[in-house]
């Protein structure tokens, strides 16, 4: 049925509360990216609705700019409850745990890759495995993938694959306490061979230039200026995380048969945080969350083997790695009271502002740094936590453009080779492993990344830095 959105003030909406909910919807965006939420078949809105009908959910449920439909709920999306009368969803965290997106500085200028461009694309290619088939960057065992869904980048870094300077820029440097032992047999068998691999589709290894400075003085912290060589990486925990996400709603399900048959959807499927499973899967997402650090910390090695071979660099440095699906314990103010709440992000950034102690030394008097990709034909965006994400968001931002158009129907619209020639004319250099990869993730099948990140900007969630276009780009 179709959803009611109440206009809240300029650029928010709301859907009010209503039987069955526990708190009502707070949906951000304009009037364009809200009526893409509202076509007949999306479900946006009334996933988020559903969520809103959590156990323990607390002050609203979240929808943000690049909002669409999902597993249960929508990605894009905020879900904070509390840690006692809560509950944890994995449909709320996504099945790829701790996908999420790093930038890598460089001191190169455009002029530096000038006639390079072909053949960089080529060798970070040939040198980072993508696609769905086996074999990682990084050779491990079975002991090794113990320690790595133990230590994620501690781990990486004792075994000389990460410095400490990689460590301290990830989100909760790159370590959440998790149980290896939680962590379903069939996903470790999964896991062992694909550390420092990119994945299918939506992952990519982009080589991009800053085109424009938003914020001249934040941009400096970052470590950015205008023309600079960066390397973004958009993966996550590979098949790894999304077998251990199925193992446990399969648990959940079968743990919780009354729950199940009173959900509005199936795939909203939740277990109490009082009951063990709750804990075993907590356990095991953030063991999974540890690998996709170290995997993307794998893929980081890759990138600086080529850069010193292909161009002579020895300085890729790591700006920030953010997580856009994950739940983590954070303390946030409700309501005059300081609670701890754990706070679902499913295809959301978190975007704290200046001053929070989670926030990297380096970084935490201007805020943390967030990237926010949008296609490989469009920008992708560098923002910084803004004041006003944790009173509207929890802390949180966007996580890209958004989705608009499914992969099938992406598929049918557009041609490879059409797409690789009129990026090719643009100066852009695509290496994907199959034509049908390149049609489903044309810029055409995404909104609007500019109108998403104005959006961002002008709610002061996450505010703009600097813009980077694409070079090259590698897809799984
Ligand atoms: P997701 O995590 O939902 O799969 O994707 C995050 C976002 O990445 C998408 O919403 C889209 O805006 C963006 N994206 C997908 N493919 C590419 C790409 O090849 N390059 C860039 N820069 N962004 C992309
Ligand atoms: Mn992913
Ligand atoms: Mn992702």
């Amino acid at each position: 049925q179709q959803i009611q959105l109440t206009q809240v003030a300029e650029n928010v909406y709301e859907i009010p509360e209503d039987e069955g909910m526990e708190v009502p919807v707070r949906v951000y965006g304009s009037a364009a990216l809200v009526e893409e939420m509202q076509t007949a078949d999306d479900r946006t809105l009334s996933q988020g609705r559903n969520v809103a009908t959590l156990p323990g959910i607390r002050k609203f449920a979240v929808v943000l700019p690049d909002g669409h439909q999902g597993y249960g709920f929508p990605i894009g999306g905020v879900a904070a409850v509390d840690t006692e009368t809560g509950v944890i969803s994995p449909g709320g965290i996504g099945f790829d745990i701790n996908c999420g997106v790093r930038l890598l500085r460089t001191p190169l200028t455009a002029d530096d890759v000038a006639g390079h461009e072909e053949e960089l694309a080529e060798r970070l290619y040939e040198t980072v495995p993508c696609g769905l088939g086996k074999g990682g960057y990084l050779e491990t065992n079975m002991d090794d993938l113990r320690g790595i869904l133990d230590g994620g980048m501690e781990w990486m870094r004792e075994a000389g694959h990460a410095t400490e300077a990689d460590l301290e820029h990830c989100e909760e440097n790159g370590r959440l306490d998790g149980d290896p032992g939680k962590v379903p047999a069939e996903a470790l068998s999964r896991g062992h061979n694909q550390v420092g691999s990119l994945g299918s589709g939506n992952h990519f290894l982009e080589v991009q230039r800053v085109a424009d400075v938003y914020d001249a003085e934040t941009a400096a912290a970052f470590g950015l200026a205008e023309d600079r060589i960066v390397v973004m990486i958009h993966s996550g925990s590979r098949g790894l995380g999304h077998q251990t996400c199925t193992e446990y709603v399969r648990r959940f399900e079968r743990a919780f048969p009354d729950i199940a048959d009173s959900l509005p959807d199936k795939q909203l499927i939740y277990a109490p945080l009082d009951e063990q499973v709750a804990e075993d899967y907590k356990q095991a997402m953030y063991a999974a969350a540890n690998f996709a650090w170290a995997n993307r910390q794998a893929m980081t090695q890759a990138v600086r083997e080529v850069f010193a071979d292909l161009l002579g660099v020895n300085t890729v440095e790591l700006v920030y790695d953010v997580c856009h699906n994950i739940a983590k314990e954070e303390r946030h103010r409700i309501d005059g009271g300081e609670d701890t709440l754990l706070v679902h992000r499913k295809g959301a950034t978190r975007a704290f502002p200046a001053g929070r102690p989670e926030i990297p030394d380096a970084y935490r008097d201007v805020g943390q740094p967030v990237f926010i990709p949008g296609s490989m034909g469009t920008a992708s965006y560098v923002l910084c936590g803004g004041e006003r994400s944790l009173d509207l968001t929890f802390g949180s931002t966007a996580h890209g453009a958004g989705r608009l158009k499914s992969r099938m129907q992406a598929k049918k619209e557009y041609s490879a080779g059409e797409l690789r020639r009129t990026l090719r004319e643009r100066g852009i250099y695509v290496r994907a492993r199959s034509g049908g990869t390149l049609a489903e993730e044309a810029p055409g099948a995404y909104k609007d990344v500019d109108e998403v990140i104005r959006v961002s900007d002008a709610l002061n969630i996450g505010t703009k830095v600097a813009r980077t276009v694409p070079i090259c780009n590698i897809k799984g």
